[in-house]
């Protein structure tokens, strides 16, 4: 068994763990761990108390995996429901589609009885108040510090979100029958343009998982998986016969092709083999992954390896 996470995933270690502990599937592992960070008001990035986007509302992206049948469940830009990955999960299970978005996303979570509320915390509102109204230049903002809505499009590239590298949360779990899942869950980039969707809900993007070879998650820059499908191309590396650093840093290569600033280019994944073998990259130096497997007594957090992003 095996459960690793990235390092924001660590309140939801424990109930993940005795999930596989009691023989219970990754699928169902990687749900309930995702769950508590989305609970989390401290994690600004995941769920309730995330931030929002330009208008102040809090946007949610999840995807989650099931790498033994290769049925996946998604949903982007979903207002009002704080958890993003069961209801992606429920998509999954329920409905012949894959990914649902907006309104869409918010109707199924009512029909299914989920509660609705507000996710922005105040803490949360404060920093995206003073992000917008501090760091806007004033031809952008109404009296209020809002961003002028007509301006949202010229606004959306000055905005700079304040956790660009830290925010979302990314599971894998083996379970004792090797099947393995991978969830992720977002509240997307800080002041976001409404309605934009990153990588986390995009299956391949974001999230892969196949059981016979292994899985990857990401969290960083969005855009920048999305262009290289860096989750799926990592598992495809894996089925290659790549280690799974291997692989990994060979998805990570292929950043270098978009032609993007190295200094600006943020990317971090969390990843699993078939056999058990794991790791965790970034581009940014000093990060840390969560990480627990058969014979440990409790998680540990180690770090991640660091690659320099090289550009063209
Ligand atoms: N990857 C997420 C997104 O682009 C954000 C993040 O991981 O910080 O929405």
């Amino acid at each position: 068994m095996l459960l690793i996470a990235s390092s924001n995933g660590d309140v939801g270690m424990d109930a993940a763990w005795e999930i596989l502990a009691a023989g219970g599937s990754a699928l169902d592992a990687v749900e309930a761990g995702t769950r508590l960070v989305e609970d989390n008001p401290a994690d600004h990035s995941v769920g309730y108390g995330g931030f929002p986007n330009l208008l102040g509302e809090v946007e949610l992206d999840a995807s989650i995996m099931d790498g033994s049948s290769l049925r996946a469940g998604a949903v982007g830009a979903l207002r009002g429901y704080r958890y993003a990955i069961t209801l992606a999960r429920r998509v999954m299970d329920e409905l012949p589609h894959v990914m649902l978005a907006g309104e869409g996303a918010a109707r199924f979570a009512a029909e299914l009885g989920m509660e609705r509320e507000d996710l922005l915390t105040e803490p949360a509102a404060q920093v995206w108040r003073e992000g917008i109204a501090g760091r806007l230049p004033e031809q952008f903002r109404d009296a209020q510090g809002a961003v002028m809505a007509d301006l949202l499009r010229r606004a959306a590239g000055l905005a700079t979100d304040p956790e660009r590298a830290a925010g979302t949360v990314n599971f894998i779990a083996q379970d004792r029958a090797g099947r393995i899942a991978s969830a992720v869950s977002t509240s997307g980039w800080a002041w976001k343009y409404p309605g934009r969707l990153g990588d986390s809900p995009i299956i391949g993007a974001g999230n892969y998982a196949d059981s016979r070879y292994g899985a990857a998650a990401c969290t960083g820059w969005g855009e920048l998986a999305m262009r290289a499908c860096t989750a799926r191309s990592t598992v495809l590396y894996l089925r290659q016969g790549m280690g799974v650093e291997q692989a990994c840093r060979a998805a990570f290569a292929d950043l270098d092709d978009l032609g993007m600033d190295p200094a600006k280019v943020i990317m971090n994944m969390v990843a699993v083999d078939a056999a058990g073998g794991f790791t965790a990259l970034s581009t940014a130096d000093g990060r840390s992954f969560a990480f627990r497997r058969d014979g440990m007594g409790s998680f540990d957090l180690a770090p991640r390896v660091y690659v320099a992003p090289r550009g063209l």
